[in-house]
């Protein structure tokens, strides 16, 4: 095959000669060229070096010019051809046209974009692979530095895609991440913005459309479009899909800082629940610095005796004796105060200190239980990756024997994410815990996707029915009164008990009463204790407990775990807020508190509201605010208004914006540091 020829043009530009088997083959297609203007024959390929202008402006310049690709608007077969010319000029210095070479190079061509196609796209899906995401973040954060341009991230996650590969196989994963892609490509305008950068994570990158009521409905469009059903190979499956969006440059300005706190924001979805999305912020990343320093306390918490098992009492509701306890891990951090396993058990979760300290919780609750008198269970919460070991079993037994506790007398309580992540295995461990003889729980029911298939295949002994459901259980409006019938008389039918956690109030005992609720575990009855207290109150083992509380629940409530403080007389109490309503909050940290106590409530960033002491249980304090807080958008409460500086001579208090940059404490004027009225139990 031939691919070089030779061409000519005269000073006016039009062709005055090419080689002959190229003139024939234009002729062939219909279009004779000699004769014609070569810039109207041949257009420039975007993507050569002089793109920027037509061939005119390069003809017209007179200058020489080499390899500049160029396809010719007859060619039947669109080859792309590399052209370079040489201007003639006669003796006396005059123009006469140009002489050049063209050769044939589509092959190379195709073959360089097929190689940095490969190497910037994905072979499975065909969007693009993480290098060709990283280039078009490149492309952006240089595009921003140009025109202050903004741009966002958008980093997808599937959620319960293992599981598919799981049970359906690797090739059904793979199918379904095509039509994950497929998908992706319909939610978008061009699928080259999006791209697969891992396993199951995805990421779209955009360059218009940055404004945050867009950019949330198109994550919200990305997760409800893949959280349709899908069908593999004749199954049919579901996945979800979570979502971190960053802006940037403000969210970051390399590459780096931008993947990081594409993550961060990522992560802040997963915690929510997952099947959401969320915008990063800079909270995140000190979040993150938080959850860092803590994994390192954690690493020697337990070999310097700082954890600790609280128990809290599960009550008959009939006849209010305790049935048994839920362990309840305790930290006890030298410089933070408690913290709540709420905040370290997932941080233990994602090391591999789950394993030690479970196995350590396993063993002191077992003792613990084994000193205690008659029938009473002790529960001990299992997370999933504890369930996913496969020496749980010869942990359990060893603990047992070690403590000489009947097995019976042992419950784990393991949520139904066990079985959506665990599959086959799970099942395996299930059935040598029966035999074992320990007993099981499905702890939190109503959380997840509460599907009652769970139950009916694997053999629980007990279903706790989670506090969002007891929440409005007393509200005739609420539907939840019919779940809790149909999970009771689904129970009672399969021979399982049932727990209603996180009873507060006397009208929720009432409800859970009626609807035949079997136990009752809650502040209602009793908030956790120690095996102190427990050891001296259980007696014979038959303790009775009466039921205190408010009458009624009142709002919403939001458990938190925030460092907040606490303003009274001439003292600033750092304290832990506990949960939130628009009415009041529970804070902790302030040992025996009088009920009438009057505070003013520091909940940072000069958010304040005043609030008086209602309720008063050792480090515990029940504060009802003197105005309602107002919701903020991220599912909690904060105060309607910022204190202004005005308002805060009012009630006596100044800034003092020394102690930490940023944060703006409230101070008591003539501060005298010591005498202070209360003990806090922080340090
Ligand atoms: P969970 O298993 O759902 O435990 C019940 C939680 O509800 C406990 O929180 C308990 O203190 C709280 N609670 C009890 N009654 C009430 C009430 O009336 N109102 C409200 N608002 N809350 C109530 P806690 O102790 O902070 O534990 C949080 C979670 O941490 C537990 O939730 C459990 O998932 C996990 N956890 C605690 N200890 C362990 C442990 O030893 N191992 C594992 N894997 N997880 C643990
Ligand atoms: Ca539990
Ligand atoms: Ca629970």
């Amino acid at each position: 095959m031939r691919t070089n020829w030779f061409w000519s043009t005269d000073a006016d530009g039009r062709i005055s000669y090419v080689s002959e088997w190229v003139g024939n083959e234009f002729a062939a297609a219909g279009e004779p060229v000699t004769g014609k203007e070569l810039a109207a024959v041949f257009k420039i390929e975007s993507g050569a070096i002089e793109s920027a202008s037509p061939l005119g402006f390069l003809l017209a310049k007179q200058k020489a010019f080499r390899a500049v690709n160029m396809r010719c608007t007859h060619d039947p077969q669109a080859r792309i051809w590399t052209i370079s010319g040489t201007p003639q000029v006669d003796g006396a210095g005059n123009f006469l046209g140009f002489h050049g070479v063209g050769a044939d190079i589509t092959a190379v061509q195709e073959s360089a974009e097929a190689i940095s196609r490969l190497a910037s796209h994905d072979a499975l899906t065909g969007l693009r692979n993480r290098r060709g995401v990283s280039a078009l973040v490149e492309q952006a954060l240089l595009g921003s530095a140009r025109s202050e341009q903004s741009f966002a991230i958008l980093l997808i996650d599937l959620d319960r895609f293992k599981q598919v590969n799981d049970t359906l196989g690797h090739p059904a994963g793979d199918q379904l991440l095509v039509q994950v892609a497929a998908r992706l490509g319909r939610v978008l305008n061009h699928a080259d913005c999006a791209g697969r950068i891992g396993g199951d994570e995805f990421q779209i990158v955009l360059d218009e459309q940055t404004d945050r009521t867009s950019l949330a409905a198109l994550a919200d469009e990305v997760i409800r479009t893949i959280s349709q059903p899908y069908f593999v190979n004749g199954s049919r499956c579901v996945i979800g899909a979570s979502v971190g969006v960053v802006v940037g440059p403000h969210d970051g300005e390399t590459t780096e800082d931008l993947a990081r706190n594409a993550d961060l924001a990522l992560y802040a979805a997963k915690g929510a629940g997952r099947g959401c999305h969320r915008f990063f912020s800079h909270d995140m990343l000190e979040a993150a610095e938080d959850r860092r320093l803590l994994e390192q306390d954690l690493l020697d918490a337990l070999d310097r005796g700082e954890l600790e098992v609280n128990y809290q009492p599960l009550v008959n509701a009939k006849t209010n004796l305790v049935a048994g306890f839920e362990a309840l891990l305790r930290w006890n951090h030298p410089h933070r105060g408690r913290i709540s396993p709420a905040l370290f058990i997932p941080i233990a979760e994602e090391t591999s200190l789950i394993a030690r300290l479970g196995e350590w919780i396993l063993r002191q609750a077992c003792m613990d239980a084994a000193a205690w008198p008659g029938e009473l269970r002790v529960a001990v919460n299992v997370s999933p990756i504890q369930f996913a070991n496969p020496n749980l079993p010869q942990i359990v037994l060893n603990a047992l024997a070690h403590s000489g506790l009947r097995p019976d007398r042992l419950e784990l309580e393991i949520t139904e994410s066990v079985f959506i992540e665990g599959g086959a295995e799970a099942e395996a461990t299930f059935a040598t815990l029966k035999k074992i003889g320990v007993r099981l729980a499905l702890d939190d029911f109503g959380t997840g996707y509460s599907s009652l298939g769970y139950l009916k295949s694997a053999p629980f002994d007990k279903i706790k029915i989670d506090q969002s459901f007891v929440r409005a259980v007393a509200d005739p409006s609420s539907r939840n009164n019919a779940i809790i019938t149909a999970i009771v008389a689904l129970a009672s039918a399969l021979g399982m008990e049932t727990t209603a956690e996180g009873v507060e109030s006397l009208d929720q005992l009432e409800a859970l009463r009626k609807l035949d609720v079997g136990l009752i575990q809650g502040y209602l009855y009793s908030l956790p204790v120690s095996a102190e207290v427990v050891a001296r109150t259980v007696g014979d083992g038959s303790w009775e407990i009466q039921p205190i509380g408010p009458a009624k629940q009142r709002g919403n409530r939001v458990a938190t775990f925030r460092r907040i403080g606490a303003v009274h007389g001439d003292h600033y109490y750092p304290v832990i807020l506990r949960n939130l309503s628009a009415t009041g909050a529970l804070i902790e940290g302030l040992v025996d508190v009088p009920v009438g106590t009057r505070f003013v409530i520091d909940f940072g960033d000069r958010q304040w509201v005043i609030g008086t002491v209602r309720r008063s249980e050792g480090t515990h304090q029940g504060v009802e605010f003197d105005e309602l807080l107002v919701s903020d958008e991220q599912g909690s409460f904060r105060p309607r208004y910022r204190v202004s500086a005005l308002m805060l001579a009012q009630i006596g208090l100044a800034v003092d914006r020394s102690v930490e940059p940023g944060w703006e404490r409230p101070v008591v004027p003539n501060a005298r540091p010591g005498l202070p009225m209360f003990q806090t139990s922080l340090r």
